[in-house]
C-alpha cells in the first residue's frame, strides 16, 4: 500500500495552513475533514470574528493565495466566520488542492502504528520505524491509509461538554441530548422562530454564551414573550471576568456587552450566579423541567429551550492507541498545557500574549511525528487563537523529519 508522507486531520484553519506549507515543501499529503472544509468555522458562521483578517490569516496560506493573485480581505476587516471562509479558507483550500489531497465528508476514526502497539518501544524513536494507520471512514466504507506524519488538527467544535456539575451529566441530561444545543444557535437569523416568544434556560459563561447571551436580548427586546435565564457556575460580580488590557477591541466589546446583558436584562430575564444544572427531563417540543441549584437552594423551572454553552473537548479517542502525554486537567497536549499554565495560571488569558512561551519544544510527545496543533492543542482551554495554530505548524514542521523538510528549512514565523 502506498505511504503518505503527511496525514493532516481536519481542514479548518490550522489544518489548511499546515497543507499549505506541505504544499509548497512538496510534501506528499492528504488532508481529511469529516465534513465539508472548515465545517465548524461554517457551523457558527454568523458569528463576527473578534480578532482582525491579519491575526486570522497565515503565512504559507497568505503567500499560496498572493503567488494566485486571489484578492484578500483588508488587514484590518472584521469579518464573520462565514464571509471568513469564503473569502479566505474556501480559495485557499482550492488552492491547496492542486497539490495536496483533500478528502471532504472522510472522518479519521483512529490512528496508531501500522505494526507496533501502544505499549511497545516506549518513548522510543524506533516507533518512527513504522508508519501510523489511520482508520477513515468515506462514503459508509472504512478504508486504510498510511502516513510517515500526522498532524492532528481536528479541533474541538464537535465535541461540545455536559452541563452537569462538574462537567460530567446531570441527571437525565445524557437521555435529553438531543434535546439541548450545545453550539450557538442564531437566535437573530436561521433559529429565531425557535426562540422567539419563548423562555430559554442559557448555562455557560465564556465567549460563546455570552455571544448567545447578547443575542437572546436583542431578541426580547423585540418579540414579546421571549425570555431567558442566564445561569453561571461562579460567585462572582459579572458572568465574564475581563482580560486585562484586552489588545483585541472587539472582544473587549463582547465581554462588556455581555455583562451589561446581565445587570440590566430585558423584563421577563434575569442572570443567576453560583449555579448548578443538577437534572433535566422532557423534549424541546414540550419544555424541559429542570432541577437548578442556585447559591444553596434548589429549584424547579420549566423552559422551552435549553442553551449549554459550557465548552468543548478534544477527541482523544482518535490516539489511544499512541504514546501521546495528555495534560490531566485540560486533556491537551502536556507541553502546551504546562507552558499554559506557567505563562498565564489560571487567570483568563490572552494567547497573544503567550507567543513566546508556546516554543516547538511544547509540540513533542512521546510518539514521534505525530503533532496535535489548533484549537485542539489548548484541549478544554478556550483561549486558543488561530494566530496561534499558524504559529505551531510553522513550529511542528520542521521536526516532522520528512525528507522535504528536511531540506526545506520554512522555520521563520513569517
Ligand atoms: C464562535 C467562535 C468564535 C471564534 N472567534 C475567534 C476569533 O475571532 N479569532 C480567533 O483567532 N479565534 C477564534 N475562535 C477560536 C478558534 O480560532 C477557532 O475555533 C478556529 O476555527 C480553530 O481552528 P482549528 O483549525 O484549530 O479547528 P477547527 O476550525 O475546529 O477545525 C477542525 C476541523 O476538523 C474537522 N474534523 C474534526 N474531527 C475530524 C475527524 N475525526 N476526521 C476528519 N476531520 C475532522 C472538522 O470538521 C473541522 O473542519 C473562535 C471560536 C468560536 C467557536
Amino acid at each position: 500500500m502506498r505511504v503518505m508522507d503527511l496525514a493532516i486531520i481536519g481542514a479548518g484553519p490550522t489544518g489548511l495552513e499546515a497543507a499549505a506549507r506541505a504544499a509548497r515543501a512538496g510534501v506528499r499529503t492528504v488532508l481529511f475533514d469529516a465534513g465539508a472544509v472548515a465545517a465548524h468555522v461554517d457551523a457558527w458562521g454568523w458569528v463576527r470574528l473578534f480578532s482582525p483578517f491579519e491575526l486570522n490569516a497565515g503565512p504559507a496560506g497568505l503567500a499560496l493565495l498572493r503567488g494566485q493573485g486571489v484578492r484578500l480581505p483588508a488587514p484590518d476587516a472584521l469579518l464573520t466566520g462565514s464571509e471568513f471562509r469564503e473569502r479566505y479558507l474556501l480559495p485557499l483550500a482550492a488552492a491547496v488542492r492542486q497539490r495536496v489531497e483533500l478528502r471532504e465528508a472522510a472522518r479519521v476514526l483512529d490512528v496508531a502504528r501500522a505494526a507496533r502497539l501502544k505499549g511497545e518501544a516506549l518513548g522510543s524513536a524506533a516507533r518512527g520505524e513504522q508508519p501510523f494507520r489511520l482508520l477513515v471512514e468515506e462514503d459508509g466504507t472504512e478504508r486504510d491509509v498510511l502516513a510517515r506524519a500526522v498532524l492532528d488538527c481536528s479541533g474541538t467544535y464537535g465535541r461540545p461538554g455536559w452541563a452537569g456539575p462538574g462537567g460530567a451529566p446531570a441527571r437525565g441530561e445524557r437521555g435529553t441530548r438531543s434535546e439541548i444545543e450545545y453550539h450557538l444557535p442564531d437566535p437573530l437569523g436561521g433559529q429565531r422562530e425557535r426562540y422567539a416568544g419563548r423562555r430559554t434556560l442559557l448555562l455557560g459563561a465564556g465567549h460563546s454564551a455570552s455571544t448567545t447571551a447578547i443575542a437572546l436580548a436583542t431578541l426580547a427586546r423585540s418579540v414579546p414573550g421571549t425570555r431567558f435565564t442566564w445561569a453561571t457556575r461562579d460567585a462572582s460580580d459579572v458572568p465574564l471576568r475581563p482580560i486585562e488590557d484586552d489588545p483585541l477591541p472587539e472582544r473587549a466589546e463582547l465581554t462588556r456587552r455581555a455583562n451589561a446583558v446581565a445587570s440590566e436584562p430585558p423584563p421577563g430575564s434575569e442572570w443567576r450566579s453560583e449555579a448548578r444544572l443538577l437534572a433535566v427531563e422532557g423534549t424541546a417540543h414540550e419544555g424541559l423541567d429542570v432541577e437548578l441549584e442556585i447559591a444553596g437552594t434548589v429549584w424547579r423551572d420549566h423552559f422551552d429551550r435549553i442553551v449549554a454553552n459550557v465548552g468543548y473537548e478534544p477527541d482523544d479517542g482518535l490516539y489511544r492507541q499512541l504514546q501521546i502525554h495528555v495534560c490531566y486537567a485540560s486533556l491537551g497536549p502536556m507541553g502546551v498545557a504546562a507552558a499554559l499554565l506557567a505563562a498565564h495560571g489560571t487567570e483568563p488569558s490572552d494567547c497573544l500574549l503567550a507567543e513566546d512561551a508556546l516554543g516547538p519544544e511544547t509540540l513533542r510527545n512521546p510518539e514521534p511525528g505525530f503533532f496535535i496543533l489548533g484549537a485542539k492543542s489548548f484541549g478544554k482551554n478556550s483561549a486558543f487563537l488561530m494566530r496561534t495554530g499558524y504559529e505551531q505548524v510553522a513550529d511542528a514542521f520542521p521536526s516532522l523529519d520528512l525528507p522535504a523538510t528536511r531540506t526545506a528549512r520554512f522555520r521563520a514565523r513569517g
